[in-house]
């Protein structure tokens, strides 16, 4: 996957050279574009924002170092273009693996009030927000976006078996998990995890998943089909 980010802050993707995802970009399973619209300011003062027509609060990213970035990409790398926005659609567990499918991809992490509505309308094929918050920049949502998608391509994470079991694949949260020692503060591990026995252990972990979704996130268990057992337990 290639991945082209147009930013006003390059050196804040440091990150993505860490862990799982760093390997990645090693390996080159995913090529990571970094262009700084800076470059593509129209003046010599490396301007890129202005004043929003109409008056008001902030300063807008101008369409033109905009257009220009997007039009530095060629077009066969350019794909799918993202502009980040708390307006966008709410940024899921299936989005990610659905964009992780595109072979290229093009995010525009905005700054101030965000960008020129125009370039919107023009160059963006879909806008996409990481919740109901507002952060004062893209480039954290650009991060979480590309981490999110990047577990989902093939040989990323080390054991894709992992990523299947995951919160929100099954359409239920994880439930807890455990590792040594055995006894932690007078806390131990449920005897369960000890037995030894495997289909009694998988039992039990689809068991905490389920009580899991149903104290954390309720909502979730209108938009799965519960078999007659999961109904069972969660009516006891
Ligand atoms: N004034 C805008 C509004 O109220 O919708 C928010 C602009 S925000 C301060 C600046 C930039 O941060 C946005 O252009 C966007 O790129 C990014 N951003 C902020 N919150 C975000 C979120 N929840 N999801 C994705 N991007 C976000």
């Amino acid at each position: 996957m290639n991945i082209n980010i147009i930013t006003l802050f390059p050196e804040i993707f440091v990150a993505l050279n860490s862990g799982l995802l760093g390997q990645a970009i090693e390996r080159k399973d995913i090529t990571i574009n970094l262009l700084n619209l800076r470059d593509c300011s129209m003046n010599k003062h490396g301007q890129v924002d202005d004043k929003p027509y109409g008056g008001g609060e902030g300063m807008v990213l101008m369409a033109e170092p905009l257009e220009q970035s997007i039009k530095n990409i060629s077009e066969t790398k350019r794909g799918h273009v993202i502009n980040l926005s708390p307006q966008g659609e709410k940024l899921s567990q299936s989005k990610a693996q659905e964009l992780s499918k595109l072979d290229n991809l093009t995010i525009i992490a905005g700054r101030y009030e965000g960008i020129d509505e125009r370039i919107i309308n023009q160059y963006v094929d879909e806008e996409i927000s990481i919740g109901d918050f507002v952060l004062s920049g893209g480039e954290f949502a650009a991060l979480a976006l590309i981490d999110a998608c990047a577990r989902f391509i093939p040989g990323v994470i080390g054991n894709q078996k992992s990523v299947d079991l995951d919160s929100f694949s099954s359409g239920l949260l994880k439930g807890p998990v455990f590792t040594r020692p055995e006894k932690f503060n007078n806390e131990s591990v449920p005897d369960v995890l000890l037995s030894g026995n495997h289909a009694r252990i998988q039992e039990w972990r689809e068991d905490q998943s389920l009580l899991r979704t149903m104290e954390r996130r309720p909502e979730l268990l209108n938009e799965i089909k519960l078999t007659k057992k999961q109904i069972k337990l969660l009516e006891d």
